[in-house]
Parts: C-alpha cells; sequence; structure tokens
C-alpha cells in the first residue's frame, strides 16, 4: 500500500467543544486548520452535556456577589486543593467571556424573568423578586459545590445547544472537517511533534497528516470503565493513549476519576446535576433525605466526590432499593412540576419518559453513581502545551491542564472547554505563525509503517484466543469494582493484577471480522491495548497515592495528606516498555492555603512546609519533569491574596 502525506498548519484531533473551539482561534488567526474526529462532530460527546456552564455573571438574586474570585475558591476547594491554582484564576476570570461568546455564535441560553419567581432551595419553595432590570440577561441555576448560582444553561440541553453553535463557526470559517477518521499515533523527533498518523475508519487506509501545531482534543478516558460510565462509546481516551505511547509525554493524575452521582438506573444515562440545582433531592428506600443529616450544609449540593460516597454507604448500610439491575437510590423532582420539567429540564423529561418509560412529574427516578468525567490527561503548561514535546498541545478533558484537580465542580468542564479553547487556540496560532514546517517525511513514513503493521497483525492472528469485547467487558467489571467509589490497597493490586492478565489476553485475542476496511471490530481491537495501559496507570497511581483527596478514595489511608501528597501523578510509558514509570511535581502554585472545603470531611494531615517554601520549589521541579516555558512567567495571573477579599 502506498502510503499519503498531507500537511496542514494546525492540525486538531477531535471535534468536541474544546477542539473545534481551539481550531476556531487558530483559523480566524489565518492558520489553515484541519479538525479530525470519529464521528461527525455534532455528535461528539460535548452534544450530550446537559446541566450547564459556570461563569461569574451574578445576573439573579442567588448569584449577587459572584465574581472570578469567589468562582476560583469554589473551584480549588472543589479540586481539594489538587488543582493548579493560576490555571484556575486564569479560568474563572475568562468564564464570563466564553459564556457570551456563545450567545454571540447563537446559544438560545435560558433567560432570567424579571419579577417574582419560585424556586426550590434545600427542599424548600422560596419566592424570590428578581429585577426587573436583570429580566432577559443570561440565567443562572445553582451547581453543586459552588458559594453563588453560577450555571448559566439552555435548558438541560446546554452542551447540545453550544456543539451546535460552535460547530457552525467552524463551517462558517471554513475550517477542514475530516470525521471518521482516527489518529492513531503520534508524529515526532524526540523533542518536536510533527503531527498523526491517521487511520481512515472508511477504508482502514492509513496516512499521515504534518503540521506546525497538534492539539489533542479527544475527551475521557470513561469507556475504560465499561458499561459503568456516562460517557460516549468514543470515550476511550486514545489521545491520551498516543501521547503515552511516546514515552516522552506525561499523563497527570490519571487516578483522579469522577463519578456522577445521578445517572439512571440501570441505562447509566446521566441525570443532571440541575435537577438537584433546581430543588431535586435524593431518597433512600425509606424515602428519607439521608444527604440532610450527611451533608448539613450543602445536602444534596455537596461536591459530586462526595455525594457519591454518601450515595453508596447509603446502599452498604442496606438502605438502597433492590432491583433486579442491582440496589438504586431515588432522586425525587416530582415537586418541581411539570411545567418546570417541560422547560428548565426538558432533555430529563425526555430521557426518563424515552429510558426508564416514567414520568418524572408523578414518579421518583431511579439513580446510582457511575463513572462520568475525567481529571486526569495529557499534562500540559498554562498555554496548553504538553510536557516533552514542542508544538503539541492538548485541550478539554484530554487534557490536564489542570484546573480540576481532584474533583471537577459540575459545570466547570464545559466553561474548561471553551476558555482553554480560546486560549490555548491563540498560542497554537502564536506557535504555528512561529514555526516553519520542515517536511522530514522519514518520521512520518516509520510511523505510518508501524501503525499499518499493527493492523496487519491484528488481521494475520487466527486460532481460538479471547474475543477482545470479553476482554472490553472485564476492564470494566475491574474498574468499577476494584478501581471505584471507595478503593483500597488489596484491592486495587487485585485490579493490577487482573489489568495484567488482560493486557496478556490483549497479544492473544482474535478478530471474528477480518475485513480491513469499515470493521468495528479492527477499529477498536486497534484501541483496546491503549485503553488497558490506561486502565493501568489508573489502577497504580491509585495504588501509589496513599491518601484520600476528591473523587480519589482510599478507605485504608481516609485523610487528605497535605504533608505528603499536595502534588500531581506523572506517569510515563513508552509503547514497547513492560511498565510505566511514576514521578511526582507540585501541584503549583499555592495562593488559597490548604484548607476545609466547606463540605465533606475536616480531618486532614497538615502540610508542615510553609507555602513560600512549596511555592519556591514549582518552578524548578516541572521544569524538570518537563513543563516547556509558557508565553508569560509562571504566577503572572495568579491574583496573589484577592480571595482574601470574598472568602467565607
Ligand atoms: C452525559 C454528560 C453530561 C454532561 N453535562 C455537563 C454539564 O452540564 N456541564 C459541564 O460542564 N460538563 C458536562 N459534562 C462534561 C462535558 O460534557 C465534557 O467534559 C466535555 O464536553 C468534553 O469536551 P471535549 O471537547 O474535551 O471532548 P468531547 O466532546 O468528548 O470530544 C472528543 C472528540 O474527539 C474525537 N476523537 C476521540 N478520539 C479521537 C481520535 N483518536 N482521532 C480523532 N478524533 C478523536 C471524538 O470524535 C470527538 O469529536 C457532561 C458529560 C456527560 C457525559
Amino acid at each position: 500500500m502506498i502510503a499519503r502525506l498531507e500537511t496542514t498548519d494546525v492540525l486538531v484531533i477531535g471535534a468536541g467543544l474544546a477542539g473545534e473551539r481551539c481550531a476556531i482561534e487558530a483559523a480566524a488567526a489565518g492558520h489553515e486548520a484541519m479538525i479530525l474526529s470519529l464521528v461527525p462532530p455534532r455528535r461528539s460527546h460535548s452534544c450530550a452535556a446537559q446541566g450547564g456552564m459556570q461563569a461569574s455573571l451574578g445576573n439573579c438574586v442567588k448569584a449577587e456577589g459572584d465574581g472570578p474570585i469567589v468562582h476560583f475558591l469554589d473551584t480549588v476547594r472543589g479540586s481539594d486543593w489538587g488543582a493548579d491554582q493560576e490555571v484556575a484564576s486564569i479560568f474563572a476570570e475568562e468564564a464570563p467571556v466564553a459564556v457570551r461568546e456563545l450567545a454571540h455564535f447563537g446559544v438560545p441560553w435560558s433567560r432570567v424573568r424579571g419579577g417574582r419567581n419560585h424556586y426550590f432551595i434545600k427542599g424548600e419553595e422560596v419566592e424570590i423578586e428578581e429585577a426587573l432590570e436583570n429580566d432577559g440577561l443570561i440565567g443562572q441555576r445553582d451547581f453543586g459545590g459552588t458559594a453563588k448560582w453560577r450555571a448559566c444553561y439552555a435548558a438541560a440541553g446546554t452542551g447540545h445547544a453550544a456543539l451546535y453553535a460552535v460547530d457552525s463557526e467552524v463551517v462558517r470559517l471554513g475550517v477542514t472537517v475530516r470525521d471518521r477518521t482516527e489518529a492513531v499515533a503520534l508524529i515526532h523527533d524526540g523533542s518536536r511533534c510533527l503531527g498523526a498518523v491517521v487511520r481512515c475508519l472508511r477504508t482502514g487506509r492509513h496516512f499521515a497528516v504534518m503540521a506546525k501545531a497538534t492539539v489533542i482534543a479527544t475527551g475521557g478516558y470513561g469507556r475504560i470503565y465499561g458499561q459503568y460510565t456516562s460517557n460516549a462509546t468514543i470515550n476511550e481516551g486514545t489521545g491520551a493513549s498516543i501521547a503515552l505511547d511516546t514515552g516522552i509525554v506525561p499523563l497527570g493524575n490519571m487516578e483522579a476519576v469522577q463519578f456522577h452521582p445521578t445517572t439512571l438506573s440501570p441505562s447509566g444515562i446521566l441525570v443532571t446535576e440541575g435537577c438537584r440545582g433546581d430543588g431535586g433531592f435524593l431518597l433512600d428506600k425509606n424515602l428519607h433525605r439521608f444527604m440532610v443529616e450527611a451533608e448539613p450544609k450543602k445536602q444534596e449540593l455537596a461536591s459530586r466526590d462526595v455525594v457519591s460516597r454518601h450515595m453508596v454507604q447509603c446502599i452498604r448500610d442496606g438502605n438502597g432499593i433492590d432491583s433486579p439491575y442491582g440496589p438504586h437510590l431515588w432522586l425525587d423532582i416530582r415537586h418541581l412540576g411539570e411545567e418546570h420539567l417541560r422547560t428548565k429540564l426538558l432533555e430529563v423529561w425526555d430521557i426518563c419518559r424515552d429510558f426508564a418509560g416514567l414520568n418524572p412529574a408523578e414518579k421518583l427516578v431511579p439513580v446510582r453513581p457511575t463513572q462520568h468525567y475525567s481529571m486526569g490527561g495529557v499534562r500540559v503548561n498554562k498555554d496548553g502545551e504538553a510536557y516533552g514535546l514542542a508544538g503539541l498541545f492538548a485541550v478539554g478533558e484530554a487534557a490536564c491542564w489542570d484546573m480540576h484537580g481532584f474533583n471537577r465542580l459540575g459545570g466547570n468542564s464545559l466553561a474548561e472547554t471553551l476558555v482553554s479553547g480560546r486560549l490555548v487556540g491563540r498560542r497554537v496560532a502564536e506557535h504555528a505563525s512561529g514555526f516553519a514546517l520542515r517536511t522530514d517525511t522519514g518520521h512520518a513514513f516509520d510511523a505510518i509503517a508501524a501503525a499499518e503493521q499493527r493492523a496487519t497483525d491484528w488481521m494475520s492472528r487466527s486460532g481460538g484466543g479471547p474475543s477482545i469485547y470479553e476482554i472490553r467487558d472485564a476492564l470494566g467489571e475491574i474498574m468499577m469494582g476494584k478501581v471505584g467509589i471507595f478503593r483500597n490497597g488489596t484491592e486495587l493490586q487485585d485490579a493490577v493484577t487482573g489489568i495484567q492478565v488482560l493486557l496478556n489476553d490483549c497479544d492473544n485475542a482474535v478478530l471474528r471480522c477480518k475485513d480491513p476496511g469499515v470493521n468495528p471490530e479492527l477499529a477498536f481491537a486497534l484501541r483496546l491495548k491503549g485503553m488497558l495501559r490506561l486502565a493501568m496507570t489508573v489502577a497504580l497511581g491509585a495504588e501509589a497515592r496513599t491518601e484520600s483527596r476528591g473523587a480519589h478514595f482510599r478507605s485504608d489511608f481516609p485523610l487528605r495528606n497535605d504533608q505528603d501528597w499536595l502534588n500531581r501523578t506523572l506517569v510515563r510509558w513508552a509503547e514497547h516498555d513492560s511498565a510505566p514509570s511514576f514521578a511526582y511535581e507540585p501541584t503549583g502554585l499555592i495562593d488559597l492555603p490548604p484548607g476545609h472545603r466547606g463540605y465533606g470531611s475536616d480531618e486532614r494531615i497538615e502540610m508542615t512546609a510553609s507555602i513560600d517554601s512549596h511555592n519556591e520549589s514549582v518552578l524548578r521541579e516541572q521544569t524538570g519533569h518537563g513543563r516547556l516555558e509558557s508565553a508569560d512567567p509562571m504566577g503572572s495571573r495568579l491574583r496573589r491574596g484577592a480571595w482574601k477579599s470574598v472568602a467565607q
């Protein structure tokens, strides 16, 4: 087969909100941009986002006094102090711009209605008079872990509205989009990324796209949890996987995996946090609101990690509702009324009807926690540039930028995709302007040959080896059973052993269909080893982190340990190496000192080093781990001490 080679200025791998927003920035700066996607862009996972996008507009009564500094505080607390505080600060400042820009792109935001409004707050119906001069401003609802109502929303179809609007901009700017096209390897010379090897999912043909700048925007890796995830089937972590294969670019905090409290049981389809934000509550089998005792202050609106743990504990205590598919709890949104459900939570109404056959205005909704979001990903600096390889960037859920640390707040991901898409896109454009592509085709042809060999190897296997789908399903069971909401050393060790067995099985697995063209089995087989390797980095990272922080909860080490673990896990694993290597870097500059989150446990092991001495080491240590220099110096966008004026 004769390999093909193409060039572009900017190659964006992924057509979700993050990738498309990044491509818009590059195209608007005059660069030729190409976007790759497994599916037509509007079917990217971003389309499924429901409840809202956080930005401190302060447009309604319950949002009064909000601003970027309060948003920064909530985000760092939500992350359980795992976030890079400068990145959280940049994010909080730019989120309002991103929301207003979406309005300009055509997103039909739900709006404030001036005058008397009825809301449900902590189970009580209250009447609030919204100022008439705010009538028609972008509306905001309550979400978990936030001090103010901040989530801007378009009913419960926020991602759908946003992705269609952003994709229309992509079309308007004439960006080349190649859907049903998969990046299967990065092309690099050891210090610079030169593009990607790509496989056409229609023909099975490999070719290379060489670029001045390459952006990984491939979303999360939730599918390593098999059926126990709210994620789409395309969230297999391929972007993180091809970065890991280089052995140069580290992945950050892979063990930081979020579980969402309310997915429909048994299908696992998400029911947005907006339901609880709008006043819905959780009930056990006795129709008791257990969250009121568990978290008196925030109740159902503590952060997701905290609520998920209370739910699992409630079920373990025998208070779940038995079903043929396992125990669940109830989400009660009946009191919100049909009009509210069919307008502000329209998509939830549809999901309950279509996937559970129930009317949520009349019946309780069966829910349980499920894997939802990947805080870990390709480790990048504040410009979004990957550690170790110049010209490689990552944005959105695929990246570990790292504003979420060990727990992302609801609504902060959509906001991240747009904020980081704009910001990283600008850096990508600058990078592309300052670099002439010397098409050293040797690296590209070598990478194509290696990718073709992988496909040939799969197709030439015969005999009675295991099926790739059995391996996929077994992986999901291991991950949810042993690397789930509650973790402990023994189970994590079991998980590592089990994943190693599956890695060996993968080498002996045999395809049922040997067609080289449109062949979903082959396409999945080519991703499977990468998924297993990602799962191994999650399990090993979780085993090594002997503390509890955010979504990473160790029953055998239940305290957050700021003395020993105020750091970020970095993992590298070259394609042909037998095992990954782990390292740790300081989380970033500290401005808001570690403290209580305002929900969850207040017990922790305090850091004894001074914040000044911690901060003094950050630049040196991160640089030592491969961090590339950012355009502005580290710390230049941290508004030091600003939080003191608003902290409660
Ligand atoms: C059900 C659900 C509801 C949610 N609701 C909210 C919410 O209300 N608010 C909020 O803030 N967050 C929400 N989230 C999270 C949020 O939607 C996602 O984190 C975010 O949309 C991810 O966007 P992204 O652009 O990074 O990736 P995605 O939207 O996942 O896009 C990834 C893209 O990469 C492509 N791709 C993947 N691998 C390859 C490859 N190898 N080659 C080429 N292309 C590839 C895919 O085709 C796709 O186009 C929700 C998530 C779920 C699951």
